[in-house]
């Protein structure tokens, strides 16, 4: 069983939308800010506070005292309560930075426990507020999806609604022996070098992008902060990250349902991708590539298309191994884009060299 969500953009939102959204994301931050100003002063006063307690004293007093709540869905409020309580028990485990203050700007967003919206094609139907257009339908549907909740947020000046599902997963059906397989290595060059031969390129969007991103960030930089054009450009930056971020996934998502459509068995590196940030100089390219979002994206869609997927240990000399031999070079520098065999006289893109290496390593561990 696994947990999918789909984000799906709010179809030209009305006035009317956009306002209720803005009030339920207003309700939402208003909740918890004022649950972990309770939480402060009950403990303040020795007393251990829970978020049980604190959601009862704001149900009590919100009819005289916060009569506004009820303009938008109860869920708006009673989510943000559960949300502190997390946040509180991710901080006692050690796990977490002790709860801030939510922000406007920051943190607009509501949620909807599944009992309280209904979805039917490409429109969504929610409290007090009726039908919403969407952009597009959720992508999962079937008798084996449950829906387990949705949140509207805003990014930039746009709305969208991330819908949860759980959804059973099938066994892969694939026999070892008999699939085909492949080796991925996910590369700096490229997006991915694959065992066969054939290349993905990225799209690279920061590096396209990166000199408008600068652009803006400096023009941002002159504007007195809360000034009409600080806040126009905040907006035209927001914007331009959400773009960048959609043509990365647009490439990953290309890249991962080639990879599960086509190959039964799928190799990868497990790369340490925090130990790779640490190199600066590859920090930026590897960030603008997603490796992380690469590997979320394989595990799902290897289940749903019931793909292998053999992992390779992340110290195994996939680059400096010769795949002709099997000699190891004590060392190869990042700027040898071909290996050259010592022992063997072979020669073979790097890239290539590697994904050979962890194929055949990836079914030596399935075997
Ligand atoms: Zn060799």
């Amino acid at each position: 069983m696994i947990i999918l969500s789909h984000k799906i953009q709010i179809k030209n939102p009305t006035v009317k939308q956009q306002i209720y959204f803005r009030q339920a994301c207003g309700t939402s931050r208003f909740a918890y800010n004022w649950g972990l100003d309770q939480w402060k002063k009950q403990y303040d006063n020795g007393l251990k506070p829970t978020h049980f307690q604190i959601k009862k004293a704001f149900n009590a007093i919100k009819p005289v005292e916060f009569p506004w709540v009820f303009n938008v869905t109860k869920c708006a409020a009673e989510q943000a309560f559960s949300n502190l309580g997390s946040a509180f028990k991710r901080f006692f485990n050690g796990e977490g930075k002790y709860p801030k203050f939510k922000k406007k700007g920051q943190h607009d967003s509501f949620y909807l426990s599944n009992d309280q919206f209904k979805i039917s094609e490409n429109r969504v139907k929610i409290p007090k507020l009726g039908w919403v257009s969407l952009t597009e339908s959720l992508r999962f549907c079937g008798d084996a999806i449950k829906i387990l909740s949705a949140t509207v947020s805003r990014i930039a000046d746009k709305w969208f609604i991330s819908i949860s599902v759980q959804m059973e997963t099938t066994p892969a059906k694939v026999s070892k022996s008999q699939a085909d397989t492949v080796g991925v290595d996910l590369g700096v060059k490229n997006l991915a070098t694959l065992s066969n031969g054939s290349t993905i390129e990225g799209s690279k969007p920061l590096k396209k992008l990166s000199r408008k991103l600068a652009r803006i960030q400096r023009h941002l930089a002159k504007c007195t902060k809360g000034s009409k054009r600080y806040n126009q450009q905040k907006i035209k930056l927001a914007r331009l990250h959400y773009r960048i971020r959609c043509i990365r996934q647009d490439s990953l998502h290309k890249l991962t349902h080639h990879l599960c459509q086509d190959f039964k068995i799928i190799c990868i590196e497990d790369l340490n991708v925090k130990g790779m940030m640490k190199n600066h100089k590859l920090a930026k390219a590897i960030s603008d590539m997603g490796f992380y979002e690469f590997k979320r994206q394989l595990e799902y869609k290897s289940s749903l298309f019931g793909n292998w997927i053999s992992s390779v240990d992340r110290w195994f000399p996939s680059s400096k191994t010769c795949s002709n031999c099997g000699n190891k070079k004590e060392e190869l520098k990042l700027s040898e884009r071909v290996y050259h065999c010592d022992k063997c006289g072979f020669k073979i893109d790097r890239d290539l060299n590697a994904a050979i290496n962890i194929e055949r390593e990836g079914i030596r561990l399935l075997a």
